[in-house]
């Protein structure tokens, strides 16, 4: 079989059903990536769910250091074709090569990370108020989970939520973005040659709307974990809570750089480039805001202004790239007239990158006289467009930063220890960056927005082990107490 000719997995087998749908460059639209068959009716996406719910108790019941040998075997894999997937990720995709490599990195080390876990306690042990009692503490698996992702990073999310909703003894639903279905399949295909039993991780190829009904309600998953837009978020949750379903939710960010006047503005314009435009701005990290304060305003301006100008749009593929396009046509046009309006409100457009003829590139933008109130300094964009706000101090930068409904990442740039501190207790975002870019998040640590930006509860990390466990307590009664509590067994 073509190996970019993709497939449903479904329990032990690939599967072909649905309609034929074409995956293409977003640099290059009229070159096909892959092709896939979609799920219109849901169908696939019922037999995902059963062949999960047929595969659980026997997952569920192998060793979590069994189960872990799947993933370090496919953290091994993905490292070892780390070249051919950062290539298909660039064309898919459409991320600069770099920032592709990192990416599959990331996934691999993730797989790792997770598998590493499972020789980690499973509860506590506490004493009692009771002679002759002990309880304990256990974490169990959830059951099956749908994994519902985006496409700005189509093997690293997939990692992440895959990777501890099995090591933990779940089985997954997975139903990737419709934009990029061939690392979805690379990332299951690791997994199967891993040694991964059938139906553990299910893969469906199926549009939005369909997968919301299907995976929720009676006889579907039994928690869901999404990254996406805040529009589908919310849906999805209102429908979960009323189908008791257990329900996570990365969404949008705005997120803003703090520049003090002592701050290293070499470093912060450096990092501010790295944050608003890697991945072309389409990260829900992404730095879309800076706020100067003070003095800090002109020097960032005029240094900011000619760093954009030094960026290169181009093919991805091509290392010397350094904006690549946007995912589709939509999301340029999208981009495009969100710059149009700030313009005509008032903001001005200090820097623009040329960009090539074909593909959905967009250049990236440099904006000053931004307000606080205008939409391009509240709304997400993701785009390559980078507005910049003047603070007279960190009071006033603070109010600004903090008075967007999203609340990610943020990031201070500042060589004063009481700024610092000042600012990372007071931002109300998830993640704080001091002196580096609001992108970024390492596995071991967790991750997730205050405000409009996550639902409760975080991913990654220890919090992963929250999502996708829920806990049993158990009170042994009834023990012979000298055995617990012998003093012969104290001292010398
Ligand atoms: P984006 O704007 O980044 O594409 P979306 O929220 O539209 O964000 O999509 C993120 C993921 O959610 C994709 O896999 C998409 O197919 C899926 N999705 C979209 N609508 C729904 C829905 N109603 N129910 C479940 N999943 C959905």
């Amino acid at each position: 079989m073509d190996p970019t000719t993709l497939g449903h997995r479904i329990g032990g087998a690939w599967r072909q059903d649905g309609e034929w749908t074409r995956d293409t460059n977003p640099a290059d639209p009229d070159q096909l990536v892959a092709r896939f068959p979609m799920d219109h009716d849901g169908t696939v996406l019922r037999d995902a769910v059963a062949a999960a719910r047929a595969a659980l108790p026997e997952w569920a019941r192998t060793p979590a250091l069994q189960r872990a040998e799947v993933l370090f075997r496919a953290g091994g894999l993905i490292a070892e074709r780390a070249e051919s997937l950062a290539a298909e990720l660039c064309r898919e995709e459409g991320k600069p090569i770099a920032e592709a490599r990192a990416e599959v990195g990331r996934a691999s080390a993730i797989l790792r990370y997770f598998a590493g876990r499972a020789a980690d306690e499973i509860g506590h042990v506490y004493g009692s108020a009771q002679h002759g009692t002990r309880a304990l503490t256990l974490q169990q698996p959830l059951g099956v989970v749908g994994v519902i992702t985006p496409w700005n990073f189509p093997i690293a999310i997939p990692a992440w939520k895959i990777a501890p909703a099995i090591v933990y003894g779940n089985t997954v639903v997975f139903k990737p973005a419709e934009a990029t279905p061939l690392l979805a399949a690379r990332f299951v295909e690791a997994l199967v040659d891993s040694g991964m039993p059938p139906g553990v991780v299910n893969l469906v190829f199926a549009p939005g709307p369909v997968t919301g009904s299907a995976l929720i309600g009676p006889s579907g998953v039994d928690a869901i974990s999404f990254t996406g837009s805040n529009a589908v978020g919310r849906r999805l949750e209102v429908a979960a809570a009323e189908a008791h379903c257990k329900i996570q939710l990365e969404l949008g960010g705005k997120n803003a750089v703090v520049v003090a006047e002592d701050a290293d503005f070499d470093r912060a314009v450096e990092h501010v480039l790295l944050g608003a435009f890697g991945s072309s701005g389409q990260k829900c990290t992404a730095t879309s805001r800076v706020i100067a304060v003070g003095s800090s305003y002109r020097p960032l301006l005029d240094r900011l202004t000619a760093a954009v100008a030094g960026l290169r749009a181009g093919d991805p593929l091509d290392p010397a790239t350094t904006i690549g396009p946007l995912i589709s046509a939509d999301a340029a046009a999208r981009v495009s007239s969100r710059v149009a309006a700030a313009v005509a409100a008032g903001a001005t457009s200090l820097a623009r990158t040329d960009v090539p003829d074909r593909g959905w590139f967009h250049p990236a933008v440099l904006l000053g006289d931004v307000d606080p109130g205008m939409a391009v300094a509240r709304e997400e964009l993701f785009g390559p467009v980078l507005a910049v706000l003047p603070a007279t101090d960190l009071d006033e930068a603070l109010a600004v930063h903090n008075s967007v409904g999203f609340g990610l990442s943020g990031a201070i740039f500042s060589r004063d220890l009481a700024t610092v501190s000042r600012f990372t207790h007071a931002a109300r975002v998830g993640i704080v960056h001091v002196n580096g870019q609001t992108a970024g998040a390492e596995p071991h640590l967790p991750f997730g927005g205050m405000g409009d930006s996550s639902s409760w509860s975080r991913e990654q990390g220890r919090a992963a082990e929250l999502f996708y466990t829920q806990t049993k307590t158990v009170y042994l009664d009834g023990l012979p107490e000298a055995g617990l509590f012998d003093h012969t067994a104290s001292g010398r």
